[in-house]
């Protein structure tokens, strides 16, 4: 890995990263992991679990990329960003094909008491078993809009956003915890460096606090710093946030390059297309946009409006003096 990738191209390959990532999941959502592992996905594939064509993403590129558009046009507002959660949801804003195939019941939820008037921030499920990855799946445009910002600013603004449809503490940490790595693998640390220092700053932030410390044990697994030495059978893959957090950073760590980091996100089975996003968006910050192969990024719907966002996003967060 260079550090001659420019940070507007590590924050390109995390957006790009992101969707790919979740279009090679998608048809193969729900699937056991033996049972992927009897035709593995090896490349941009179609119809299968959703019965759609390849390229095409789902709730958690569509609420990506409704952040991402957010943050184009606002410089901070969680109104505006739950607006077009809401649009996504009624009128199909950002998905591939117009018309809405997945939604998890948590943000479902939230959503509908957006459409009820209650205040965005106040919206999201806050009882621990809302704790599905409904929020780490979209949250990555934050990470990398706020990055430059000290740690305390940046986990803040991420539980804001976090909130809208997942409000309980564990999930806003394992958000927080997200965007301290992606911040360091901006910098361009290296994937074991990223999470160590990633891991340091988030026990900064939470540690001796009284309202997150009654989480600390749920985070155990990667607060042990041997992540990268468990072996397959120990990580889960389901729609936990925990577990699609461990399983995506696993992956970071046990792979080279993204195409091997997103592949092995999407075989792990499960929730495939929310580990394969996850995963992938770190890959794509770790890597750059020119390891995220071509003919994957051209095989997503909408490229072109793909290509317009993310590079109107990247001119707005990134200093044209860092570029
Ligand atoms: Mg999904």
């Amino acid at each position: 890995m260079s550090d001659t990738i420019s940070i507007r191209d590590r924050m390109l390959g995390g957006l790009w990263g992101a969707l790919v990532g979740d279009a090679l999941g998608v048809p193969v959502e729900f699937l056991c992991r033996s049972d992927v592992r009897l035709n593995p996905v090896t490349d941009m594939r179609g119809h299968g679990t959703h019965r759609q064509p390849p390229g095409t993403w789902s709730d958690d590129g569509a609420l990506t990329l409704c952040t991402v558009d957010s943050l184009i046009r606002h410089e901070f507002d969680t109104k505006d960003m739950g607006r077009r959660f809401l649009s996504w949801y009624r009128e199909e804003l950002w998905t591939p094909h117009g018309k809405l195939f997945d939604v998890g019941v948590t943000t479902a939820d939230a959503l509908q008491r957006i459409a009820c008037g209650i205040s965005v921030e106040l919206a999201g499920g806050d009882g621990q078993f809302t704790n599905g990855n409904g929020s780490l799946m979209r949250i990555l445009p934050i990470a990398l809009r706020f990055h430059r910002e000290p740690a305390k600013t940046i986990v803040d603004r991420i539980h804001r956003v976090s909130a809208i449809t997942h409000r309980h503490p564990r999930s806003q940490m394992a958000c927080g915890l997200f965007a301290l790595v992606v911040r360091h693998l901006l910098e361009g640390a290296q994937p074991d460096a990223a999470v160590a220092h990633g891991l340091d700053a988030f026990r900064v932030q939470y540690e001796s606090h009284p309202w997150w410390g009654a989480e600390w044990d749920y985070f155990q697994l990667l607060l042990a710093g041997n992540l990268a030495d468990l072996p397959e059978q120990e990580i889960k893959s389901g729609g936990y946030v925990i577990e699609t957090l461990a399983a995506s950073l696993w992956c970071l760590l046990t792979t080279r390059s993204f195409p091997e980091c997103v592949l092995k996100a999407v075989n792990l089975g499960g929730d495939t297309d929310t580990t394969g996003c996850v995963a992938g968006g770190l890959a794509g910050v770790c890597y750059g946009v020119p390891a995220v192969p071509k003919e994957w990024q051209r095989a997503l719907a909408r490229a072109e409006d793909l290509n317009g966002l993310f590079n109107h996003f990247v001119e707005r967060a990134v200093p044209p003096a860092s570029t």
